[in-house]
């Protein structure tokens, strides 16, 4: 006998990181993912009926605004365990300024696992009444470096906006100055890249191995999509080096038309993740990832690059494969069970672009460390 705390029985297993989609069960004991040894069986203090179900890894949101209370954009980040989400990443929400508060407010008290990119400007991005200050001059290398290596498992990358109303007189200068300290405390840069103060080929052109080219489908100023209809050149290279392009999509990061020119040229996004905010938590143009994952299904994308750029991809990403975004036995027990359900809903984004999504990925149940932390009333 084989005695296990949570078996999820007969549900479709699609698991990317291994290459697995089809059906199985899904044993879990204490916060690890385990494997009942053939010939076994197995014995479950609780055991879950997952038929018609799709049973993924627990979700990572790779872009998000969870400093709730700590800036005026972000949310709570526990609002993203009823979607799948057992990982967030903030995307420099905090600089070194708030990062006390930060650690001490969401990441010490979510339920949720909250990882984080720190904002160069050291005020993070507080406000939306004006951009923060990009001034290579005060960067704090010294201090950035401290809390890395204070924080080396909570703090995953750096974060920078290169759109030309943020870093205005300095330009290309601040994601340069970016790199360097990036670099000095070696970790990726993750870089939001709407309306560029360059052609986007010469932005892609400067990132490194393991950088983040995040809104990489936005449709504001200079896109990533040439005069040609075609994926630029430098932006192809900057993929081949290794570069992840990350679609971030919020409300107004991502153009129906961009997407579909990238994707008719057969570049797909590495990571989908929402950019999620207070202006779209439970909104038809974001809402949450599961929603924002449906939409790429009907982009033509599959049901496991999907659920591959909400996991493995991810988890790579942060330095984490085979511990997160994946359900291989010893990895930890996070795990999320959708239903796949066909509905025509109509979306619509700020740029007034409309679609209509017939799949949805619809949230059954999360497990976030081994514990059911939230379930459909319907699903037992
Ligand atoms: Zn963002």
């Amino acid at each position: 006998m084989f005695d296990v705390d949570l078996l999820i029985r007969g549900g479709t297993i699609i698991d990317p990181e291994r290459g697995v989609e089809g059906p199985g069960d899904l044993a879990i004991r204490g916060d690890k993912i385990v494997a009942c040894p053939p010939g076994e069986t197995c014995r479950a203090v609780r055991t879950v009926d997952a038929t018609g179900c799709l049973v993924t890894p627990g979700l990572i949101d790779h872009h998000a605004h969870v400093f709730g209370g700590g800036t005026a954009l972000s949310i709570q980040p526990d609002l993203l365990l009823p979607m799948g989400v057992t990982t967030v990443v903030d995307a420099g929400s905090a600089g070194t300024d708030a990062f006390g508060v930060f650690l001490r407010a969401i990441v010490q008290t979510a339920r949720i696992r909250v990882l984080c990119q720190l904002n160069l400007s050291s005020a993070g991005q507080i406000t939306e009444a004006h951009p923060e200050c990009l001034d290579p001059k005060h960067f704090q290398p010294q201090r950035i470096a401290a809390l890395v290596a204070k924080y080396p498992n909570l703090i995953r990358g750096l974060k920078i906006r290169c759109g030309a109303e943020v870093v205005g007189e300095f330009g290309l200068g601040a994601l340069t100055a970016a790199l360097e300290v990036a670099g000095s405390v070696g970790l990726p840069l993750t870089v939001h890249t709407t309306n560029p103060p360059c052609d986007m080929g010469e932005l892609a052109a400067m990132l490194r191995t393991g950088d983040v080219f995040c809104h990489c489908f936005h449709g504001k100023g200079n896109t990533l999509v040439g005069a040609d209809g075609r994926v630029k050149p430098q932006v192809r290279g900057a993929r081949s080096r290794g570069v992840l392009f990350d679609t971030a999509d919020a409300r107004t990061n991502h153009s129906y038309p961009v997407i579909a020119a990238a994707l008719a040229d057969g570049f797909k996004p590495d990571i989908i993740s929402t950019d999620i905010t207070n202006s779209s938590l439970f909104g038809n143009m974001v809402f949450g990832l599961p929603v924002v994952l449906s939409r790429y299904l009907q982009h033509g994308l599959s049901l496991a690059d999907v659920i591959r750029a909400a996991t493995a991809t991810p988890a790579r990403a942060l330095g984490l494969a085979g511990t997160l975004g994946t359900l291989v036995p010893g990895a930890q027990a996070d795990v999320a069970v959708f239903a796949l359900r066909t509905r025509d809903i109509r979306l619509t984004n700020l740029a007034g672009e409309e679609m209509t999504v017939s799949r949805h990925l619809v949230p059954q149940m999360t497990v976030s460390d081994g514990e059911v932390v939230f379930r459909q009333v319907d699903f037992l």
